[in-house]
């Protein structure tokens, strides 16, 4: 402590008492990099190369502390000198590189394998506006530039770069680095690519721009906006440039380490986080050839090296960029492509296998089955259904390569971090090892009928809620009540994952409160959610959900026992404030539809009961903490894939024949509700539910509204055993951590060294 007092100090060049929190920040950082760097271990053997278009990683400062080691010797030095860690953080811009579950997986993956003492790097793009940053006005969202990059960033510039040619124009590529410090391990790199001449001045009205100027624009905006012809292309360009400069950074570093290239695999493997680095194949085929390689034994290589990573069945997510748009962006590829697809042609009769169909599109996904070793799932049912319908044709050709890897959450950030109070309690029970051996859980078992250990979590719960409600007081002026019970649904905005299913409950809820019927507890229902700018019906639904809270909120009978409250700019920072603080977890996506989920596993850890469907990994948590320790409810996925293939859903008729449904659904266009939001909105999402509902809402409704009641009035009735069956939810979580997922990904696909 008076060690690292010294050091702070000399960094500041003056007393601590004196220091702004820019001072310490800026002191913290270099304090960091420093102990990062001396973690940094020469690599021997094989080394992965997890290329992603996100990164989720969310604020690094106090997590690198952790990870060190450092960080209540730091809090402590601070507190001495009459500073908070907490208004400290505030200094740190949350890093905007992703923007859901799968750039958060990533980021997590880049934890456990340093904390694993694997050598492993991430491949991304440094986007200067990342997503968006989520206001609502109006009760509309409304999006603005995210601008985070600034002195406190952590992400370090270099002098190294690469050629890049796109549309037949030779760009720079420059590498900037984030270091990523294991917990207790070794340090490893996030390598990020842009160009020198990005300039965000060319962002206009919100966040539109010019999309042709791609020296400008190229890496403004993660997913620029793909509702027409130039978006699309922008999508291409920023493909290629993460795939090409990673893939001259790999064969570099492999080069500089004695390989020759023909045993490429002894030195890399390269993990495809979903298909928007799919690319990367043919870029390295094309590389190799250049070196002189022969064609066939250059796809042999890649074959090898290579490993993709499906996350999801949902049809328009699967990318297929028609042959027109590769042809003008990345001209150099496409003779590989075609030869391919030439060569798939010559194993298989199958055209549904094609990479490029007969309507000239490319499949990604398809490149990426055919031509790497594995293809994974990333939860058993997940899996199931790829091997079983989505990807069947495929599983049929490759049996071999099919594996599940079910996602996991690094603890560090989802509990030291998160949830330091509750951290320490565990730590008092079972000792420390569960931080680096999440099993360790298990011994939590032994303290389920202990009744102090369940009032002293309870009152951790309460202590986590009066937290969150601080932070919305002042952070959204918003009042809420810490004795209600928190249900939480925070998730990207999408009509699978069904926040339009809770929505009609709280309208039903409104009315029964004000018939009388009254739920067993005052409820908060709280919401998180970013729609994609051109998500219309999303966008609707956020719409109607801000209007529903404030008619709930004028009105005084029901404010009683309920309120809705939405997040504004769901992100990493929001999800750390919200998850300790959630008593009811919703994840409630039609079944078959959710790949994983990670959210799901973030709540059970922290000691929320889930209500949810048999979906992704709804299943597994299911199956660890038993039928009576979780709230399931809804159709299965057989049920729904056989309505799908059957194609003989009709909203209209579930509407027709039930009166709740339909007293919800009119509510949304009811006087109440257009007195304070757009007939627009709620007409057309009103109408997408009774005539379409593609995400099979109303058939899950009634089930969804008994499970919730039942949760309210066991919630209410016996709070004791709630919290029992919570502490049976934490020491489940074990199996979640993305540390046991990334050994399983090592020992089945990497074959990492050390
Ligand atoms: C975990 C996480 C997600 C993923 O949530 P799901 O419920 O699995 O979709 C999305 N956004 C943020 C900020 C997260 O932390």
């Amino acid at each position: 402590m008076a060690e690292l007092e010294t050091t702070l100090t000399e960094l500041c060049k003056k007393d601590l008492n004196m220091c702004t929190y820019e001072e310490i920040y800026t002191a913290l950082l270099h304090l960091v990099e420093a102990e990062s760097a001396k973690r940094v271990v020469p690599v021997s053997g094989r080394k992965l190369y997890y290329i992603s278009a996100e990164f989720l990683i969310g604020k690094l400062l106090s997590n690198n502390l952790i990870n060190l080691g450092l960080y209540d010797q730091v809090k402590s030095c601070l507190e001495a000198h009459g500073k908070s860690m907490a208004e400290l953080e505030e200094i740190e811009p949350e890093p905007s590189l992703g923007n859901g579950g799968l750039g958060r997986l990533a980021a997590c993956f880049l934890d456990s394998v340093a904390t694993l003492n694997l050598p492993g790097d991430g491949i991304g793009l440094r986007y200067h506006c990342g997503l968006f940053h989520q206001n609502f006005t109006s009760l509309l969202q409304d999006e603005t530039p995210d601008y985070w990059l600034g002195s406190h960033d952590w992400a370090e510039k270099t002098d190294t770069s690469y050629t890049v040619s796109l549309a037949g124009k030779d760009y720079t590529a420059r590498l900037y680095r984030i270091a990523v410090t294991g917990y207790e391990g070794r340090t490893n790199y996030l390598n990020l690519f842009d160009l020198d001449s990005v300039d965000s001045s060319c962002i206009e009205e919100g966040i539109s721009f010019d999309k042709s100027d791609i020296a400008r624009n190229l890496t403004l905006f993660l997913y620029p906006d793909d509702s027409d012809d130039a978006g699309r292309l922008l999508r291409i360009y920023q493909q290629y440039l993460m795939v090409s400069a990673g893939a001259q950074m790999i064969l570099e570093e492999c080069t500089q380490r004695g390989s020759n290239l023909h045993d490429l695999y002894d030195y890399a493997a390269v993990q495809i986080n979903d298909t928007h680095p799919s690319m990367v194949i043919p870029e390295l085929i094309r590389l190799l050839c250049a070196k002189g390689i022969a064609f066939e034994e250059a796809v042999e290589i890649v074959t090898k090296v290579c490993a993709y990573t499906n996350h999801t069945i949902l049809a328009e997510a699967l990318e297929k960029w028609p042959r027109h748009y590769l042809n003008k962006v990345v001209p150099q590829l496409m003779p590989v492509i075609e030869k391919l697809d030439a060569l798939v042609r010559s194993k298989t009769a199958d055209k549904s296998t094609a990479i490029i169909d007969d309507n000239d599109l490319v499949h990604m996904a398809h490149m990426d089955i055919h031509f790497t070793h594995s293809t994974n799932g990333v939860a058993a049912l997940h899996t199931e259904i790829l091997k079983g319908s989505e990807l069947n044709h495929f599983y049929r050709l490759y049996p071999e390569k099919f594996n599940n890897k079910t996602n996991g959450i690094t603890f560090r950030r989802w509990l030291l971090k998160c949830n330091p109070e509750l951290t320490a309690f565990i730590e008092s029970l079972i000792g420390p090892g569960f931080k680096k051996d999440a099993s360790d859980l298990e011994k939590l078992a032994a303290f389920t009928e202990d009744e102090n250990v369940l009032r002293r979590l309870a009152a951790i719960k309460q202590d986590n809620k009066k937290a969150l409600a601080h932070w919305l007081k002042s952070t959204q002026n918003i009042t809420v009540n810490p004795d209600s019970l928190f249900a939480i649904q925070s998730k990207r905005l999408h009509e699978y994952k069904r926040q339009q299913l809770n929505l009609l409950y709280l309208i039903h809820q409104y009315f029964e409160i004000k018939a009388g019927h009254l739920p067993g507890t005052p409820l908060t229902a709280v919401f998180g959610a970013k729609a994609a700018p051109a998500y219309t019906i999303a966008k609707d639904i956020i719409h109607a959900l801000l209007v529903l809270s404030a008619v709930i909120a004028d009105d005084p009978e029901v404010s009683k026992w309920l309120q809705i409250v939405f997040i504004e700019n769901y992100n990493v920072t929001a999800a750390e404030k919200m998850i300790p603080a959630c008593d009811l977890s919703e994840q409630i996506s039609l079944a078959s539809k959710e790949a994983s989920g990670t959210g799901n596993m973030k709540f059970m850890l922290n000691g929320a009961l889930t209500l949810g469907t048999m979906d992704g990994a709804n299943v597994e948590i299911a199956e660890a903490v038993g039928q009576e320790n979780i709230y399931i409810f809804g159709e299965s996925s057989a049920q729904v894939i056989r309505r799908y293939r059957h194609g003989d859903y009709c909203a209209r008729e579930w509407y027709d024949i039930d009166s709740n449904i339909r007293r919800a659904v009119n509510f949304l266009t009811g006087s109440e509700m257009l007195a304070r939001g757009s007939r627009d909105h709620l007409g057309r999402l009103q109408n997408e539910l009774i005539q379409k509902d593609w995400f099979q809402t109303l058939p899950d409704f009634n089930a969804y509204l008994v499970r919730k009641s039942q949760a309210l009035a066991d919630y209410a009735l016996n709070p004791l055993d709630w919290t029992r069956r919570a502490l049976v939810n934490i020491s489940k979580a074990g199996f979640f951590s993305s540390d046991r997922t990334i050994a399983e990904y090592n020992n089945d696909i990497w074959h990492l060294g050390i």
